[in-house]
């Protein structure tokens, strides 16, 4: 029943985000701009409030490992989908803040035409500072638009 729990982590993987791209656009720029703004203006220092959410998202993804490890009989699912969310947090971390932000340090430009594509759709995203006029929410995912000539 293996491709059972992989197929849950997969999708689990996707939602994350469609449920990213949602909280961006609708909280992040929302009423927790608050926390959010610091990312869309220079910082000084190692970490910006906006880093909180890091912490906040984790509360959900261990949640579900702890609930689906405990309920095993019924709940186990559940343990995947915590795999799924985490998954999605290192793959947004490694995207968006080392390829993009380049919080560690690193030089090789990439030339795959999908990180072209999202690094250049996130570029948009930052040149707007104001909170409500904005585009370019998602963060594995983008337009088409957004290739560069
Ligand atoms: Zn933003
Ligand atoms: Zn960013």
């Amino acid at each position: 029943m293996y491709w059972y729990y992989i197929l849950i982590t997969l999708i689990a993987f996707v939602a994350m985000e469609a449920l990213a791209w949602f909280m961006h656009k609708y909280v992040m720029h929302g009423f927790m701009w608050n926390w959010h703004k610091s990312h869309h203006s220079p910082n000084e220092g190692i970490f910006e409030r906006n880093d909180l959410f890091a912490v906040l998202f984790s509360i959900p993804a261990v949640g579900s490992m702890m609930i689906g490890l405990t309920y095993r009989e019924e709940w186990y699912w559940l343990f995947w989908t915590g795999i799924g969310i985490t998954l999605y947090g290192v793959v947004y971390f490694v995207f968006h803040d080392i390829i993009v932000h380049r919080r560690i340090r690193f030089n090789a430009r990439p030339g795959n035409p999908y990180l072209k594509n999202i690094i250049r759709a996130h570029k948009v995203h930052h040149k707007n500072r104001d909170r409500n006029k904005g585009e370019a929410f998602g963060f594995l995912y983008s337009a088409k638009k957004y290739t560069a000539e």
